[in-house]
């Protein structure tokens, strides 16, 4: 076996950007999970779909280069969502959607993205890795994390350099929908001004409440959505930019030429299919009425204090001894995601819907921990 060679230089690492030094890298759910050497048997840490439909590629040539953007997938996203093929871009995973938004709107160096914290990670992540700074906007808990537009109006007045406004509805950790009104004002304040970005990764549990309607109205107004969380194919690595022609034409220049796969795309493609898209509905309807019986369950425990209100497949709690819950629950196999460490959030665990085999595992666990925690 060959041999790395130090002659070169010792310590490749330091060749690397500066910056880069201090970034911790995104906490995905596995990457937690493999470093603490977690052996899990239920996994209610990623929000993932705890069921799926099996599915089988109907292609077996992969000797081409795919399309740049499928056009099945584009066309059967664009039937589902309500929108037209050419305010549809996939992309691998949302996240990949984040990451060309802030590539395509944010100069290094220059310019930051804001963003209304506590909320998900990888809008910080992306605009580290590429030199863009962040500005968070501390939501307030009593209000249900629901950003203030006026808020946002003064940062972005005293914050020029602020090129994308992030917002999260349903709110991943927080659980909560921010009303249509709230994300029209958000819209209001950052006309002529810079990007505001709906992440909708969980809005598939609540359509009814998209903001989707806001894009005929404000072209600077974009929406993230994907497979990864309804759907259940967190796996495929499949998600979508939702936003005016002019705004998905300037994010295709920084596209990677090939970004979508053939397997990928021919099973997205039946995912989206009348009979996919029906499945996922029951899965979504299936996955609401155990998310019911789970809240019931969890307020009835004493030793939890809070459990708030969701429209996502996940629900987040606070109590007074979350560290020791998470770690007697983690030691019995059930893997839930911490919280705590994100502003406003002390003592908060954040519960991916499972099973109802899975719900009631972990609440009959709870039970018990707590009784032997007093
Ligand atoms: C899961 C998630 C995404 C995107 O996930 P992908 O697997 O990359 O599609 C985006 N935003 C939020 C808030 C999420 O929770």
């Amino acid at each position: 076996m060959a041999q790395y060679s130090d002659t070169i230089c010792q310590q490749p690492e330091t060749l690397a950007r500066p910056d880069l030094a201090t970034l911790m890298p995104y906490q995905s759910a596995r990457r937690i999970a493999q470093q603490a050497g977690i052996v899990g048997e239920v996994w209610l840490n990623a929000n993932e779909s705890a069921v799926y439909d099996s599915m089988t590629l109907t292609t077996d040539a992969f000797n081409r280069y795919p399309e740049p953007q499928p056009e099945g997938v584009v066309q059967g996203y664009a039937t589902y969502a309500g929108v037209t093929p050419e305010q549809v871009l996939v992309t691998r995973g949302g996240d990949e959607g984040i990451e060309l938004l802030i590539r395509t709107f944010c100069r290094p160096g220059v310019d930051c993205i804001a963003q209304f914290a506590p909320t998900y990670g990888m809008y910080s992540v992306s605009a580290q890795t590429n030199g863009v700074g962040v500005i968070n906007i501390i939501t307030d808990p009593s209000l249900g994390w629901i950003p203030d537009p006026e808020a946002a109006a003064q940062i972005l007045n005293d914050r020029p350099e602020v090129q994308i406004l992030f917002t999260c509805s349903p709110g991943n950790p927080t659980g909560n929908l921010i009303p249509l009104s709230v994300l029209q004002a958000l819209a209001e304040v950052t006309i002529g001004r810079c990007l505001l970005v709906i992440d909708e990764a969980y809005i598939d549990f609540s359509p009814e409440s998209t903001a989707k309607g806001l894009l005929a109205q404000y072209p600077h107004v974009v929406l993230i959505r994907t497979l990864s969380k309804a759907f259940a194919l967190a796996g495929l690595r499949c998600g979508f930019v939702l936003a005016n022609p002019k705004v998905i034409t300037m994010l295709k220049k920084v596209i990677a030429p090939y970004p979508i796969p053939v397997p990928v795309s021919n099973l997205a493609e039946q995912a989206l299919s009348d009979a996919g898209v029906q499945r996922m509905r029951d899965r979504a309807s299936n996955c609401i009425q155990a998310r019911s019986e789970l809240i019931e369950g969890l307020k009835s425990i004493p030793g939890i204090d809070a459990v708030y209100p969701t429209d996502a497949n996940f629900i987040l709690v606070r109590l007074t001894k979350a560290s020791q819950l998470f770690d007697a629950l983690r030691q019995r196999g059930i893997v839930l995601r911490d919280q705590s460490k994100q502003p406003t959030l002390e003592n908060c665990i954040r519960i991916t819907v499972g099973t109802p085999d899975e719900n009631r595992r972990l609440l009959q666990a709870m039970t018990e921990i707590f009784q032997e925690l007093t």
